[in-house]
């Protein structure tokens, strides 16, 4: 296994050269204009940092794209991929593989209610193709309702039922995905003033919206159970046994995707957790074994499986269940149980994060509101705290922003790679990271918010 002196930084910009230079020519990347990127080169990572070739080290406020949550080169886990691969690498499907059912049965020990059987896909996005197809399926109803303000993923049913600008691009108007407004008490779609009057608004519009669409004609209600990648609105106490409710009232099946919240991220296993409810489906993939190998999938509850007992579920994937990705989730959940991953997640959130980010509110005029938990926290800047307008203007383009690329360059000069979206950044840390980490990439955070503060 890897060690920390073994793989201490040592410059070698020629080495980063050629990597860039073969980077540019022949990798095609994700959302994005290609002439217009210019990503860094990395040669290496351990724990809560990565470094580029130039020996340059950097704290992970990002957690790659939210989904280290037990950080990079965790010992035990690479160890784990290394003897599955020496036993057995690949194995199809349709077979009964130790790592895979291994995997299975402690995923849905720790899913909550009676979500017992595993689909796995290879990431997040084709795990909500199949929630949806199997909604779709088990009631026979063709619609899914969807929020603004969320993202399920690149593929093409995902992207469309995802609420945020990147669909517009691809979308066709796929029949049967229908949005609506979910709770965002900062700004709120229902003029209210309190979390009380905000939970209640956003269940009345949801009964409405799905009496108009028609009862008998919706499938799913899909929610993020805290929208990640859209800003980290935690839901107000009450909605999502509101929406609960509403799925029972009317026979829709109720999916919660934690692919960003799951495995710990909140202080939680799920962040269902935080708020006592159990979905029909939960969609997973990221931090269930900390993206070391590509890895998702469905948890079901006992009458969704049911309805697949002697009917075959017509879909599947040639690497469902992969051995490799399995045994690093395997070895990723028994590291979080033995090491305490999630209560280290719920108790720095609380104690340091949350108090450090509203102390940090508290003296940056660029910073309107400060929300979440766990290590699951956003900052949205503004350029007016009264009028709450965005300190970016609203680019569905997704163009690099001047005052976000401004903060965000500080921040990577400070030795802080953060997570930057729009006109937030996400304060999402390995769930690993220790209070002397997470403090010495706050105050880099602190000096990043003054130049953010010059926009104001
Ligand atoms: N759902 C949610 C809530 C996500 O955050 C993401 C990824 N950010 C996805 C789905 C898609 O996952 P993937 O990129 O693994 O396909």
């Amino acid at each position: 296994a890897p060690t920390l002196t073994r793989m201490t930084p040592q410059p070698n910009p020629e080495a980063g050269a050629a990597v860039k230079a073969a980077d540019r020519d022949h990798v095609f990347h994700s959302w994005s204009a290609q002439d217009l990127i210019d990503p860094l080169a990395v040669a290496g990572a351990q724990g809560s940092y990565f470094w580029d070739y130039d020996g340059r080290r950097y704290l992970d406020f990002s957690s790659g794209l939210v989904y280290t949550n037990i950080g990079y080169q965790h010992p035990e886990v690479v160890a784990a991929i290394q003897e599955q691969a020496a036993r057995m690498t690949t194995f199809a499907p349709a077979f009964a593989i130790e790592a895979r059912s291994e995997a299975a049965r402690l995923i849905a020990e720790r899913t909550p209610g009676d979500l017992d059987k595993i689909f796995f896909t290879n990431g997040g996005a084709d795990a909500v193709e199949h929630a949806i197809r199997m909604a779709r399926l088990h009631t026979g109803r063709p619609k899914v309702l969807s929020a603004y303000r969320s993202y399920h993923g690149g593929t093409q049913q995902a992207v469309n039922i995802t609420g945020d600008p990147r669909r517009w691009a691809s979308d066709s108007g796929t029949a049967g995905v229908v949005h609506f407004w979910a709770p965002y008490l900062y700004r709120s779609r229902f003029y209210a003033e309190t979390e009380e009057q905000e939970c209640a608004r956003a269940l009345e519009h949801l009964e409405t919206t799905i009496a108009f669409e028609g009862p008998s004609t919706v499938a799913a209600i899909i929610l993020e159970t805290i929208p990640g990648t859209a800003g980290i609105m935690v839901p107000p106490p009450g909605y999502l046994a509101g929406v609960r409710e509403l799925c029972d009232k009317y026979g829709i099946v109720f999916v919660l995707d934690e692919v960003m919240a799951g495995f710990g991220r909140t202080g939680e296993w799920f962040a269902a957790d935080l708020f006592d409810v159990t979905p029909d489906l939960l969609t997973f993939a990221k931090g269930v074994n900390s993206g070391y190998v590509p890895l998702g999938g469905v948890a079901i509850s006992g009458a969704i499986a049911e309805t697949f007992g002697k009917r075959p579920y017509p879909g599947g994937l040639t690497y469902s269940g992969h051995p490799l990705a399995c045994a690093a989730a395997v070895a990723t959940i028994n590291v979080m149980a033995a090491e305490g991953v999630v209560e280290n997640a719920a108790r720095l959130g609380a104690s340091v994060v949350g108090p450090e980010l509203r102390a940090l509110a508290e003296r940056h005029p660029s910073v309107g509101e400060v929300r979440g938990v766990g290590m699951f926290w956003a900052l949205e800047l503004v350029r007016n705290r009264e009028t709450r307008e965005p300190l970016v203007p609203y680019n569905a383009a997704g163009e690099a922003n001047a005052p976000m690329a401004a903060f965000a360059a500080a921040a990577k000069a400070g030795g802080l790679w953060p997570f930057v979206n729009m006109n937030r950044t996400h304060v999402v840390p390995p769930c690993t990271i220790s209070e002397a980490e997470l403090k010495e990439g706050l105050a880099v955070l602190d000096a990043a918010l003054s130049v953010a503060d010059e926009h104001v």
